[in-house]
């Protein structure tokens, strides 16, 4: 049976052996410049070799979001300025929580542009994407950089129709769920706004990384838990606190707020720290130590997390998982009666920081790029922590069996297909057992060796990016030297 070394061994080890020869490029520190560092505290959520991984990058669009919950709580009110560089002559924005299965309601009362007041025009019949006319240069070209001030606010409801749903916006008892309440700047694919609408069975948000800046204010009772990381806490004297959190490069700033405990521990550089509800501590305990190991034993074998923080959290989502940029939401039932689907479910979430937040793909058109590597990223960890033949006890009961019934049942079909295209059976059964199942046949196909070193290149090149199945297929071709069309024929058309 392997047993995995711990991460925090192997850097000591590089240490003592003197690896670490250039301690300044190692710290990440930044270069000495003659004007101070605008991106100086977006930094604190990335670990140190990481700092400067915001140079590395195209400029980023930035978002700088203050709000507060009213005093009924059903109400998020405020401002965000979003600065775009090299704008196009429009903008279009993602308002989430219009979408119907969100249960939420965004409205923007104000809009300007460079200071110049801009009309927002619904895309759609929910009004979840809106475009905004980014106003000429008197000359006619377009600016470097378009601000986009808005005003909005957000109706709090309920959780609605929690069973078998991975969406959740709103309240649902003392927790507070906001994936995706602000505005959020749409993606371009070939210079194409991308606005179809996600199908209820899939993942909603699909965002560009960019810098993020968020205060916002609650009630004192309420502990905030966010992607990124808080930098400062202001205690108001109206009974409420403003957390100031700060981020970037992040694929998405979600916030959940709750009468929540934690318990913290670190593993790979970072803090993983699991929030609960009180009474769920024995829970919450098992998921922090499955989250821990899982983020050593995925920064080892496929590349190094770059945030300074991981967040689990116990989330009104049955036995359900939703992964967000830094923060993985764990359904309550886990930490009780489906105790049994806890290990599996934080193996999951975790292994989607680099597989979604790190590495992005349009989960609307290509769904089983990142759930078919995160869901077959579980089988690392349990052969990493428990060993071969458990492994391939996972393999068996979680997707061979599952989709050899599927097949009796008629419900075999192409992997690689628009997420609106399935029901949510065959979404589960194709874009989750058998996309992994494709993986583990790339695996068989390479050998052991090839196979990481394909996906460890896939996570080094595509670092902050958006990705297609294209280039993940390029990457194992150009890696492996083999052409793969066999297998892709057989696991994904
Ligand atoms: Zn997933």
């Amino acid at each position: 049976m392997t047993q995995y070394l711990p991460s925090f061994i192997m850097v000591s080890l590089m240490m003592l052996a003197g690896l670490c020869s250039s301690p300044l490029v190692e710290l990440g520190l930044v270069n000495p410049t003659a004007t101070p560092d605008p991106y100086a505290h977006y930094r604190a959520a990335l670990q140190p070799r990481f700092r400067n991984d915001i140079e590395t990058l195209p400029p980023l669009p930035r978002y700088h979001i203050t709000v507060q919950l009213d005093e009924s709580q059903s109400q998020l009110s405020g401002v965000t300025r979003i600065t775009i560089p090299n704008p196009t002559a429009e903008v279009v924005l993602r308002l989430y929580p219009n979408l119907s299965h969100y249960n939420g309601s965004l409205s923007i009362s104000q809009a300007q542009i460079n200071q110049i007041p801009v009309a927002v025009t619904p895309m759609d019949a929910d009004s979840s994407v809106v475009r905004l006319l980014v106003p000429p240069q008197a000359n006619g070209t377009l600016l470097d950089m378009a601000v986009v001030d808005l005003t909005f606010s957000v109706e709090l409801g309920r959780v609605p129709n929690r069973d078998g749903s991975y969406t959740l916006f709103g309240w649902d008892g003392a927790t507070l769920s906001l994936p995706g309440f602000y505005p959020t700047l749409a993606v371009q694919e070939a210079g194409q706004w991308v606005v179809e609408q996600p199908a209820a069975h899939c993942d909603v948000l699909f965002n560009e990384v960019a810098l993020y800046q968020l205060d916002i204010t609650l009630p004192q009772e309420l502990i905030a838990v966010a992607s990124g990381v808080t930098v400062n806490l202001i205690n108001n004297p109206n009974q409420t606190r403003t957390w100031q959190i700060t981020g970037g490069p992040l694929r998405d700033m979600t916030v959940m707020a709750g009468p929540f405990q934690a318990l913290s521990e670190t593993g790979a550089g970072a803090t993983v720290t699991s929030y609960y509800l009180p009474g769920n501590e024995s829970g919450a305990r098992d998921a922090l130590s499955h989250a821990t190991a899982a983020l050593r034993l995925y920064s080892d074998l496929y590349g190094a997390y770059p945030y300074t923080e991981l967040d689990i959290v116990e989330a009104p989502l049955n036995r359900y998982g939703m992964e967000y940029t830094g923060l993985v939401m764990i359904g309550e039932d886990v930490y009780h009666q489906d105790r049994k689907y806890l290990r599996f479910l934080v193996a999951h979430e975790v292994a989607h920081q680099w597989w979604y937040a790190v590495v992005g793909n349009n989960p609307y058109q290509h769904p089983w790029l990142d759930e078919g590597l995160t869901e077959y990223s579980a089988f690392d960890y349990y052969r990493g922590v428990y060993g071969q033949a458990r492994a391939e006890e996972l393999l068996t009961g979680h997707w061979y069996i599952p989709f050899d019934q599927a097949m009796q049942g008629g419900i075999d079909g192409q992997v690689d297909r628009p997420a609106r295209e399935f029901d949510p059976t065959s979404y589960q059964l194709l874009v989750y057992a058998k996309a992994a199942l494709f993986f583990n046949a790339l695996r068989a196909e390479l050998g052991e060796e090839t196979y990481r070193q394909v996906i460890q290149t896939y996570y080094t090149e595509s670092r902050y990016k958006l990705v297609t199945p294209e280039q993940f297929l390029a990457i194992a071709e150009r890696v492996s030297g083999q052409n793969l069309d066999h297998l892709t024929d057989k696991g994904l058309r």
